[in-house]
């Protein structure tokens, strides 16, 4: 976590001048400036209501996307939900309380009040602008829950929340437009980010990479047109198999190394100068320890892929 508290040289405010139609009435504020801690959000619209897909972080972010919202929606109603509970996505949702409805799955609500303030102690440390970000949050909880997958029909509209997690975290979650075969994925996957493992044990070990891989697949079976990624650039189904490539063989290569003897600080020795070394262009390579040490916490088993070297 070291490197990402020294890499935050910017403030993590969302960036509205960026937003973008990327098809009819689908919108995002994407991450243009490649700032750690600024998600890509989506504003999806229907002839009735129109949903918001993660918030920001911090009050003052969700307050800029819910204006930014509220205009898009010019009267229609609004909907929340959040690709996932971490900060950046979903720590600003009190903006949203009594403006819309928020909608999780069941695992979501219940990781973010389980997990919400540890974390929020946590990224305050993360250096000035971020607790700056933060300050002021408070945790609310959903109007409603779903469980497994739900379909809102935002009129003319048809968007799928399917629950996905444990990967990620507990709870994540794709937001599936089946007509337009875009899938707002969260930090499943990132574009040029090291995938983001946040494994800390003992505090939170709840990220799985063999179930990650797997939901990976399960992203890719939906033959997705457009992937808008949790950070870093939107683009098309290659970013999810670079994702699963990338788990996939980290996985293999920490099994194999562990089933030789090799100790587990040996082997993130090993392994992580060559793993970093292969994407010179990603951020965060600190996330290639704790991948790591969470492969060699749980082995790897997620099956038989093409993948396979
Ligand atoms: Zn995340």
């Amino acid at each position: 976590m070291d490197e990402l508290q020294s890499t935050q040289d910017s403030a993590p405010i969302v960036d509205l001048a960026g937003i973008c139609e990327i098809a009819d009435g689908v919108w995002i504020i994407p991450d243009s400036h490649r700032i750690p801690l600024v998600p890509n959000i989506g504003i999806v619209e229907g002839k009735r209501s129109v949903l918001v897909i993660d918030t920001g972080m911090g009050p003052k972010n969700a307050e800029m996307v819910l204006n930014a919202a509220t205009k898009i929606a010019n009267g229609r109603q609004l909907l929340l939900t959040i690709t996932h509970f971490h900060p950046e996505h979903g720590f600003g949702h009190q903006a949203f309380a009594g403006k819309a409805t928020i909608f999780y799955n069941r695992k979501q609500r219940d990781e973010l009040r389980a997990k919400g303030p540890g974390y929020l102690a946590m990224f305050r440390g993360f250096g000035e602008n971020v607790a700056k970000c933060l300050v002021g949050v408070e945790f609310v909880d959903p109007d409603l829950v779903y469980d497994g997958s739900a379909t809102i029909e935002l009129g003319g509209r048809e968007v799928e929340l399917i629950e996905m997690g444990p990967a990620h975290s507990l709870g994540d979650q794709v937001v599936w437009l089946p007509k337009e075969r875009i899938v707002f994925v969260g930090d499943l996957v990132e574009t040029r980010v090291f995938p983001i493992v946040p494994y800390f044990p003992p505090d939170d070990a709840d990220v799985n990479g063999n179930k990650w891989i797997k939901v990976l697949r399960r992203i890719m079976a939906l033959k997705p047109k457009t992937v808008i990624t949790g950070h870093g650039e939107i683009g098309g189904p290659e970013l999810v198999e670079i994702a699963e490539r990338y788990l996939t063989e980290m996985g293999q290569q920490v099994e194999r190394l562990k089933n030789s003897g090799v100790s587990e600080d040996d082997i993130v020795a090993q392994l992580g100068p060559m793993i970093r070394n292969k994407h010179p262009d990603w951020r965060e390579p600190n996330w290639v320890e704790s991948g790591i040490r969470c492969f060699y916490s749980t082995g790897y088993n997620a099956g038989a892929t093409e993948t396979t070297q």
